[in-house]
């Protein structure tokens, strides 16, 4: 059945190498990608094929719920990698409708180290609750924190000294936060782009915009450490009792 993947592979090279013989030595020869795409690592969300660009043109990063840790080395090497040497202009910060990773934050499961790395949505759904309140449905719950949490996300990453040093040095790179819809494989820009240009975010508060606050700019990635050394050595579901932790919070409360 694995192999099947190589006969997948011949195939697909055959056909590009018909279409364009020069295809992969050109691609061999230079990677110049003019976007970098941070998403999530759902199957079902493949980020060059829905922006209908071929390998080459698109730099990738994704994670489960496309979250930007600030202690996340991956996520931040491919980030000044992309900035810095690349030189991308556009930095898309995507996420999707009915995202498992979302849904599992909204959910009262937890135990998991999965929910050390969903803990900061957990943290933004309770600062943002009486924005669910009103809402009975749960696919429109769900929905409504994937929105939230891209805003979020695109707010952590213009916060990072990387977007934060290319903007004092001048340089036009934007962050975008971008939703996929599973259902109709459309994606929509929700309005929150970076550019460097904007007001900060004291200025945004003293004007009265509502914004999405970056916090926790705190390193849950210490949270997350902790979380995986609890599973790997005590084989065990975390029992972590770290009291700034949301997912313990968010238990306590239901055992209130
Ligand atoms: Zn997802």
């Amino acid at each position: 059945m694995i192999d099947e993947l190589f006969d997948r592979n011949a195939l697909w090279a055959l056909a590009k190498t018909k279409a364009d013989p020069t295809y992969f030595r050109r691609l061999a020869a230079q990677q110049a990608p003019r976007f970098l795409w941070i998403g999530c690592s759902d199957s079902r969300v493949p980020a060059n094929e829905i922006v209908g660009l071929d390998p080459g043109e698109l730099f990738v990063h994704r994670n489960i719920a496309n979250v930007m840790h600030t202690g996340d080395l991956n996520l931040l090497s491919v980030l000044e990698f992309a900035v810095g040497v690349l030189q991308v202009e556009h930095i898309i910060l995507c996420g999707h409708y009915g995202c498992g990773g979302v849904r599992r934050a909204l959910s009262a499961q937890g135990g998991a180290l999965v929910d050390h790395w969903l803990a900061p949505i957990v943290d933004l759904y309770r600062r943002e609750r009486r924005r669910f309140d009103p809402i009975e449905d749960e696919e429109a719950r769900v929905n409504l924190l994937c929105e939230l949490n891209v805003e979020m996300q695109v707010a952590r990453v213009a916060a990072t000294p990387i977007l934060q040093a290319a903007w004092r040095e001048g340089r036009r790179v934007a962050v975008h936060g971008w939703i996929y819809g599973l259902k109709d494989g459309l994606l929509r820009d929700l309005g929150v782009s970076r550019d460097g240009c904007e007001k900060t975010a004291i200025e945004a508060a003293e004007s009265g915009e509502r914004r999405i606050d970056p916090a926790p700019i705190d390193d849950w990635s210490e949270h997350v450490r902790k979380g995986a050394i609890h599973l790997l050595e005590a084989g065990s579901p975390c029992g972590c009792a770290a009291p700034a932790a949301p997912r313990c919070v968010v238990a306590a409360e239901a055992a209130e």
